[in-house]
């Protein structure tokens, strides 16, 4: 058994991070500053995308985006339920009706196939979600909501450096990344907001900071202009440069991060070959580029002779953690109750909710470390 625990991920923060952190808080502006431009173009370099604002997290994002497309009562927002909470959660908030969409059995994507069903007159926004590091099929989707008249924004949380029909996630329509400290890279807490909608991209610029005019900081000012005068009511949503200067340096690292990620899952579906009891994710069918966020597997509760729950607490036992990415939004208590939901309803996503398991997987992780998640499971499956 391993001696010290293996988390299922852990951010990589070099001592030249920490120092340019430090750099950062010694400057004397710690802010919203340079590093935020900065950080905003080098995402833009990176995805190709025509305007990024950074945010405080994806989920600040999703708030703004819901207030700029005026998203409220009597409105639907189309989402996969196999998603994190913060979506459902804000469109609730809004006042809107959050409707759950089922994904595929093995890659948790959402279709074209799936959305167009649930489609009403109601229906304002469409988000489907990147999952694992994986692209959903974005054309069919794209396409459903031109015809339609529908707004489309990509949770993107899971797909910073994934590419869809070898075009980043990132350079079309409008998609939203985050930097908490399990995804790929990380800003300490942090998101980027991306679209190659020139109007939207400044409407969020201005809801992002209570609704002024500019931004917090200002080159010739060297701050903001105290004239700057309230356009509409905002948020407080900005992202510090301590955090932008982060994750600048964590940007510059995202190829070899991801190829290390590539490497570990490979390790982890060649040794999985042999335990019949874990069905991995299937790779999407559409060329496409992985960015290896998650190594999920599905535990077989039949052949394994226990659930993923005891299975997790299992490897817990052996020093090894592990991550539930998602339990289901639409079985969770509150949105059982509030959508009276058939758990039958969404077959899939029902199945996985029960069965889904993220082993450990980051940079920093060594061939080794695999191979004693693969030992751990062995052991736990072993009767
Ligand atoms: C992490 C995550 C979010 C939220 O990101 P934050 O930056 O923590 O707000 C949204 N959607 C998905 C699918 C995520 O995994």
């Amino acid at each position: 058994m391993r001696e010290n625990f293996l988390p299922f991920s852990k951010p990589s923060i070099s001592e030249a991070d920490i120092n340019a952190i430090a750099d950062v808080l010694r400057s004397g502006w710690i802010t919203t500053g340079p590093h935020n431009a900065e950080f905003e173009r080098q995402v833009c370099n990176k995805t190709g995308c025509a305007h990024a604002v950074a945010l405080a997290s994806a989920t600040a994002g999703m708030h703004l985006l819901l207030k700029a497309l005026n998203i409220g009562p009597g409105d639907e927002v189309i989402t996969p339920s196999m998603t994190w909470v913060s979506t459902p959660n804000l469109i609730t908030l809004a006042g809107a009706k959050a409707v759950f969409v089922d994904v595929d059995r093995d890659t948790l994507m959402t279709s074209r196939k799936l959305i167009e069903s649930h489609i009403t007159e109601r229906t304002k926004l469409i988000v489907p979600v990147h999952f694992a590091g994986a692209p959903a099929d974005m054309d069919p989707i794209r396409s459903l909501a031109r015809e339609r008249g529908i707004a489309l924004a990509e949770d993107a949380a899971h797909a910073i450096g994934t590419e869809y029909k070898d075009v980043p996630i990132g350079k079309t329509g409008t998609c939203i990344f985050s930097f908490h400290p399990i995804k790929n890279i990380t800003t300490g807490e942090g998101g980027m907001f991306c679209t190659d909608d020139p109007a939207l991209a400044d409407r969020i610029r201005q809801l992002k900071f209570h609704g002024l005019g500019v931004d917090a900081y200002d080159r010739t000012t060297h701050g903001r202009a105290p004239q700057a005068q309230v356009i509409e009511p905002g948020y407080k949503y900005n992202m510090t440069d301590i955090s932008a200067v982060l994750g600048l340096r964590q940007l510059s690292r995202l190829d070899a991060f991801n190829q290390r990620r590539m490497e570990l899952a490979i390790r982890y579906r060649e040794r999985l070959e042999e335990i019949d009891e874990l069905l991995p994710l299937a790779d999407p069918p559409y060329p496409h580029k992985h960015a290896w966020h998650l190594f999920i597997v599905r535990v077989d509760i039949d052949k394994a002779g226990i659930n993923r729950d005891a299975f997790m607490a299992l490897l817990k036992e052996r020093n090894v953690g592990t991550g539930l990415h998602f339990r289901a939004a639409h079985l969770q208590k509150y949105y059982q109750e509030a959508a009276k939901m058939q758990q039958e309803s969404l077959p899939a996503t029902a199945w996985n909710s029960e069965r889904i398991c993220s082993l450990p997987l980051f940079p920093d992780m060594t061939d080794r470390d695999v191979d004693d998640v693969i030992e751990a499971i062995k052991d736990v499956l072993k009767d």
